[in-house]
């Protein structure tokens, strides 16, 4: 492509989109987008299934970045509503909110249960303990009791190992803007100062109205109507070619008819840039020639969660006020229920109907990733009857979603694993990670864009530099004359 440098997107998800948005609008670059799904949005996308919209678990636009809000605003104009977040926790076939909060969550339980909790609320505010793990962070916080029984079930089955082994990493990053003072002040003050008031602390966001992916389709749209945008789906990243510390051409096989011949014959794309939102470990085990073998190591121990979700049509208009419920059960494999109905009116075909969501976290390969869909299904329609939400008879249809690195894993030693794989990538200058899987971090949407708008930096101002230094070169006829 004529005086344009070549930009190679590996993934279209909320990170990959946006590189490639903010690339074109400089005017520099040509994007080449390449997607293994067959559309664009990664995890923040909307799946129809006979007209009823489902998100991978709703996606909730929030974010203390103006910037960011104002460039979705940008995108989705009128079509985003501001809705106020209403969350329970679900336990013992009782309602707690979300946030948990210590009074609410004492007036649900039993007296006895009450002043256990108590006890150890104050055991662990006198004598706090050192904190080195997930649990001993959240102990602190609400005493061991209140932990046991509102985070300890429920967080080992969304990731899958204990409580002890999750890095206290994980409720930092979780929390980062959380500040007592701050939250206690917009608790008297709010209204007096509604204006000023974070977002993220009046518990208010933002919805597309037609689904959380409505807006990272327009995007698309907007990339691939530009002259020298494209996004090729159905593609999957297979190989990086590299040469003297510089990524050469990407390879990619094709999504489609994968058991025929046809599909086994690779496609490369060359580019001068190349970004990166595939997982760390996948990159890795890409790479033509592949890395030194520590580096392989490391790069295997940074694992994902991965996530199915099972989306169901229920016969009932209302099922509850929330847009997600924390299911703190044991015995059931459902861990969170999103309710589409209360995030848009637009999302299901027949307003007398339900849209739900049921989320199970999981590994690959393990029996519950291994069922089929029709299991998978009569698992949640007995799970929604057995928690008491929904009769079972009420459930009308459903499809299943696969997600399988849906969130990157904070375990124990993972930071010096990272390190090692980051340091081994930094070598190649012409590459920048980024995104949620891409960095191996617990990004939500705001934090994966603003890591694309970062990684896509040190690109721009390396053709600024160029053009500036053709632009020193260039001697006109008149300079020329007079150099004479
Ligand atoms: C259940 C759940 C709920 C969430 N809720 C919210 C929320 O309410 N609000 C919020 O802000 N965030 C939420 N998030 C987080 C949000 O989804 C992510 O922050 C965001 O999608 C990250 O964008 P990304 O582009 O980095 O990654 P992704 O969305 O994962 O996109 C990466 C893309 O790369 C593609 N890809 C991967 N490997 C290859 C390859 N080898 N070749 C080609 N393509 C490849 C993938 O198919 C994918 O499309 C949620 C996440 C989950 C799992």
């Amino acid at each position: 492509m004529k005086n344009k440098k070549e930009a190679v997107i590996i993934g279209a998800g909320p990170a990959g989109l946006t590189a490639g948005f903010e690339l074109l609008k400089t005017q520099k670059f040509a994007v080449n987008i390449i997607e293994k799904d067959d559309q664009i949005g990664g995890l923040a996308k909307t799946v129809s299934y006979k007209n009823y919209k489902y998100d991978i678990g709703p996606h909730h636009y929030v974010t203390e970045s103006k910037e960011i809000e104002n460039w979705w605003k940008d995108i989705v104009k009128d079509e985003f509503i501001p809705l106020k977040r209403f969350t329970r926790i679900y336990y013992n076939r009782h309602f707690f909110l979300y946030p948990l909060e210590p009074i609410n969550a004492l007036l649900g339980l039993n007296i006895f249960e009450s002043i256990r909790c108590v006890c150890s609320y104050f055991r662990y505010k006198i004598f706090p303990k050192k904190v080195a793990s997930y649990e001993d962070w959240l102990t602190n916080r609400f005493g061991k009791r209140l932990f046991e029984i509102f985070f300890k079930s429920y967080t080992e089955k969304l990731w899958g190992i204990p409580c002890s082994q999750i890095s206290a990493d994980w409720a930092a990053q979780r929390i980062k803007n959380f500040s007592l003072g701050k939250a206690i002040f917009f608790a008297f003050f709010g209204k007096m100062f509604k204006k000023y008031t974070p977002r993220t602390i009046l518990n208010e966001f933002y919805y597309p109205i037609h689904g959380s992916g409505s807006l990272w389709n327009k995007v698309g749209k907007k990339i691939i109507n530009s002259t020298y945008g494209s996004i090729n789906l159905n593609e999957q990243v297979v190989s990086v070619e590299h040469d003297n510390q510089k990524i050469v051409a990407v390879l990619t096989k094709s999504m489609l008819n994968e058991n025929e011949a046809s599909a086994q014959q690779l496609k490369r794309h060359e580019g001068d840039y190349f970004l990166s939102t595939m997982t760390l470990r996948n990159l890795i085990l890409s790479m033509d020639p592949l890395p030194p073998s520590d580096v392989i190591f490391a790069a295997k121990q940074l694992i994902c969660r991965a996530l199915i979700t099972i989306n169901l049509i229920i016969n009932q208009e209302h099922i509850t006020p929330d847009h997600w419920i924390y299911i703190h059960e044991k015995n059931v494999q459902t861990i969170r229920i999103g309710n589409m109905n209360n995030f848009s009116m637009m999302l299901r075909p027949n307003k007398q109907h339900s849209a739900i969501i049921l989320e199970c976290f999981t590994f690959m390969g393990d029996p519950i990733w291994l069922k089929t869909d029709a299991e998978l299904l009569d698992q949640a329609k007995n799970e929604v009857a057995k928690i008491g939400l929904v009769k079972k008879e009420l459930v009308l249809d459903g499809m299943v979603l696969r997600a399988p690195d849906a969130y990157p894993i904070y375990e124990g030693n993972y930071k010096l694993y990272l390190n090692i794989v980051y340091d081994y990538l930094e070598c190649f200058k012409n590459l920048k990670l980024m995104g949620r899987n891409g960095m191996h971090q617990y990004n939500n949407m705001d934090t994966a864009m603003i890591s694309a708008m970062n990684a896509i930096k040190p690109f721009i101002e390396q053709e600024e530099i160029s053009d500036a230094a053709i632009l020193k070169n260039i001697i006109t006829p008149r300079e020329k004359f007079k150099q004479e």
